[in-house]
This record gives structure tokens, C-alpha cells and sequence, in this order.
């Protein structure tokens, strides 16, 4: 891991789904909407489509040891990326499912008042933007990068160095916060950025008391190679 001097750090990069928020329904609704999909590409049914999709990404996950998503998925079946995700557009409603909390929205108004924030997501952007708004989050976040913006899904080492670039930040600045360690935090890890997973809101409410005024404490916490969650995210 990267040796950890927090005072130099500038910047916090968040994941947005399974981290900003947790919604097991509506990460379970993204998997519906990705399956139908699928099944209107191949004209099978959804639940052919939730079968043959799982069985990839179990010889995926096998094949490269690590976490497979559904953008990587979906493309190995055949699909591609900018049309699953206009699909995504056209057919989830987060509004539904999510619930916005006011100890997230605390958080990250006092987190900028420190540092810049911005959002680094495999989502696109018309459901970012819903779903920040409806989360009460728009506005708190300096700068927002969605897989539109390159149709590159993370894990993408090119696309992390990007987002380095045009955030004016080293590495060492950088601290990256997300839910899935081989699509969050591997790669920017290996750059040199601190990182933090958090899976729950209880590792998020966390995250600032990690944070002193010298910079991150270093803590079991930061940089740990965790398990990794289910794979239910795009
Ligand atoms: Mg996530």
C-alpha cells in the first residue's frame, strides 16, 4: 500500500453507487433492467437473460480473478456499453427506491469544506444527476465523472490517470472511496492514491474521523484489502 502522509491530502473521489448510498433494491433493479436488456439483444426471456449473464460473470470473474460488472458483462454477451446504459436511462427509477439521509449530506458539506470532492462512477450521467439531486448530494461535489464521459467502465487505469489529470491532483492527494475494491480501489491503490472502502453507511459516517486535521490516521481501515461485496452494481 501506499505509504500514507495525510497532510498532503487534497481531494476525496467518490464512488457513487453502494457508497454515497446503499440500496440493495435498487442495486437488484439495475441487475432486472441489465438482464432485460439482454433478453430483448438475444430474444430470450429476462430469466434466461439473468442466467447466462451470471454464468459469465462467474467465467469472467474466474478468468481474471477479479470482480466482473455489469458493463463488462453485458459486452462480453454481446451488448454494448452506451446502448445498456441508455436503457438504464429509459427504464430505472431511482427516485423509487432511494432515501435520502441527512448525515450523508452533513458529511459531505463538512468533507468540502476541506477538501475538494468529486464523484468517479460507472454509472452514466442522467442517472448520476438524478440521483445526486435526489440525494439531496448536488452541489457538494466539485466535479462528477461518469462512464459517458469515455464509455471506459472502471476498473481503467488510463480513465483513473484522467481523472488525476483533470482534478489538477498527485496521487498522494487523492484519496478514493468506494464500495468494490477490484473496481474502486485496486487501480488507483497501485497509483499511489489512499484509499477507503466503505460498504455500509457506517464506514462512510467514518471516513471523517479518519480524517485529522494533519491529514488520514493511519488505520486498518484505509488501504486494507478487504472481501469483496456482491456484485450487484454496474
Ligand atoms: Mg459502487
Amino acid at each position: 500500500m501506499a505509504e500514507l502522509d495525510g497532510a498532503e491530502l487534497k481531494g476525496i473521489i467518490f464512488d457513487l453507487d453502494g457508497t454515497l448510498y446503499v440500496c440493495d433494491r435498487f442495486a437488484a433493479e439495475i441487475q432486472a433492467a441489465a438482464s432485460a436488456y439482454i433478453a430483448a439483444l438475444k430474444q430470450i426471456s429476462s430469466t434466461e437473460a439473468g442466467l447466462i449473464m451470471a454464468a459469465a460473470r462467474l467465467r469472467l470473474t474466474e478468468e481474471s480473478g477479479t470482480v466482473q460488472t455489469i458493463s463488462a458483462v453485458c459486452t462480453e454477451l454481446g451488448g454494448n456499453v452506451p446502448d445498456l446504459h441508455y436503457f438504464f436511462e429509459q427504464n430505472l427509477q431511482p427516485e423509487a427506491y432511494l432515501v435520502r439521509d441527512e448525515r450523508v449530506i452533513r458529511l459531505l458539506e463538512r468533507l468540502a469544506e476541506k477538501f475538494s470532492l468529486s464523484i468517479y462512477t460507472n454509472n452514466n450521467r442522467v442517472l448520476t444527476t438524478r440521483i445526486m439531486n435526489f440525494l439531496g448530494l448536488d452541489g457538494l461535489v466539485d466535479d462528477i465523472f461518469t462512464i459517458d464521459d469515455t464509455w471506459r467502465g472502471k476498473p481503467d487505469e488510463d480513465v483513473v490517470r484522467r481523472v488525476l489529470a483533470l482534478l489538477d491532483l498527485s496521487p498522494r492527494e487523492a484519496l478514493f472511496v468506494g464500495d468494490r475494491y477490484d473496481v474502486d480501489l485496486r487501480l488507483p491503490e497501485q497509483l499511489g492514491c489512499p484509499v477507503y472502502l466503505s460498504q455500509n453507511l457506517e464506514q462512510l459516517l467514518r471516513l471523517e474521523y479518519l480524517i485529522t486535521p494533519n491529514g488520514i490516521t493511519p488505520s486498518a481501515d484505509i488501504s486494507k484489502v478487504p472481501a469483496d461485496p456482491p456484485a450487484v452494481q454496474s
